[in-house]
């Protein structure tokens, strides 16, 4: 088993019929770029960069630490995309009690809907220029993607695009090296999924971060024991807005990944296949299983079965009699 998943890391993830796959890691620290190497990531589809301000006893982390951090994972994936995504603290990340003190913003009433993720960075300028600086600053040292969270209106977007022209300026202006790293956002509010050719005009790429799209679509607290059992990835809407999400953003020609738990469960393999995507970012431990999967696919009479899943009143049961003639037994 163990000499088997090791070929397994070095076999290229392309489909039966040819299509090529992305198979990117999740991580949390620079550290985790080495698991997703050993497992055969061909680059990182989201590092959550929140994890290097929580825990911090008050103090966060300043430009140079946070530029040292995202320039070794950088260094680690050796010309590998690496994808940063900024700061996405609030709810079910929430900072220190001290940090917190620190900030001006007071515990909120409902955190899953408060001031989190892209809202916290906008209310925290000169934080979110830090992280911006050291993103760009890394970006000299292999090639750098910048991820937002959370993004629901344009105007985001546009404030964004303004702190990010400052910043390069400052940067030019300070002597510091930086490349071209291109811009995305995170799919994961309802308003984003349903906008998205509006917001596809301005950015270079979009990921689907599945966990929250279902968590606000469904109005289902994500971390609610009560509510757990009505969390559900194959609700129709939800499998809906994904699938019009990869197929409007391939169809405007710019790039697009699922990150949320779906990417990484080969249970959604097949679906997400032939829904279109064609990159997927996971915790490094589940590329194996997915690659499996994808070696084993016909992605073109996969897609074949889309329409009828998209249409049952039970798309799981749908799934499973539809997608069986795009997988080969294995
Ligand atoms: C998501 O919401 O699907 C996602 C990838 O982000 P996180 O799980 O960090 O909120
Ligand atoms: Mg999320």
């Amino acid at each position: 088993e163990r000499a088997r998943l090791g070929r397994l890391r070095h076999t290229p993830a392309v489909t039966m019929d040819g299509e090529p796959i992305e198979l990117h890691a999740n991580i949390e620290m620079p550290a985790d770029a080495e698991a997703a190497i050993a497992a055969g990531a061909t680059g990182v589809g989201l590092f959550r960069s929140e994890f290097l301000f929580m825990n911090r006893d008050g103090e966060l982390p300043s430009e140079e630490e946070q530029f040292e951090a995202y320039k070794a994972a950088v260094q680690a994936m050796k010309g590998m995309p690496v994808t940063i995504r900024t700061v996405d603290v609030g709810a079910d990340k929430p900072l220190d009690r001290l940090t917190v003190n620190e900030l001006r913003h007071e515990h909120v009433l409902n955190p899953a809907m408060g001031l989190r993720a892209i809202r916290w960075s906008l209310a925290e300028p000169s934080m979110f220029r830090q992280q911006l600086r050291a993103i760009y600053r890394a970006s000299a040292f292999g090639k750098v993607k910048l991820l937002i969270p959370m993004v629901a209106h344009l105007a985001e977007v546009r404030q964004i695009l303004e702190t990010v022209r400052k910043v390069q300026q400052q940067l030019t202006d300070a002597g510091h090296a930086y490349t071209r790293v291109e811009l995305g956002v995170m799919i994961e509010i309802p308003a984003a999924a349903v906008m998205l050719p509006l917001l596809l005009r301005h950015v270079d790429f979009v990921s689907i971060g599945t966990n929250d799209l279902i968590q606000y679509t469904l109005a289902i607290d994500r971390a609610d024991e009560a509510v757990a059992h009505l969390y559900d990835p194959w609700h129709p809407a939800v499998l809906h807005l994904i699938a019009r999400s990869i197929a409007e953003a391939r169809a405007a020609g710019k790039g697009v990944s699922v990150c949320g738990e779906m990417a990484g469960d080969p249970v959604f393999s097949e679906l997400l296949l032939a829904m279109g995507l064609r990159s997927f970012s996971m915790h490094p431990s589940q590329i194996p299983a997915v690659k499996q999967r994808i070696l084993r696919a016909d992605a073109q009479r996969l897609a074949q079965a889309l329409p009828a899943i998209l249409a049952s009143d039970d798309p799981q049961t749908t799934a499973g009699q539809e997608l069986g003639a795009g997988r080969t037994a294995g």
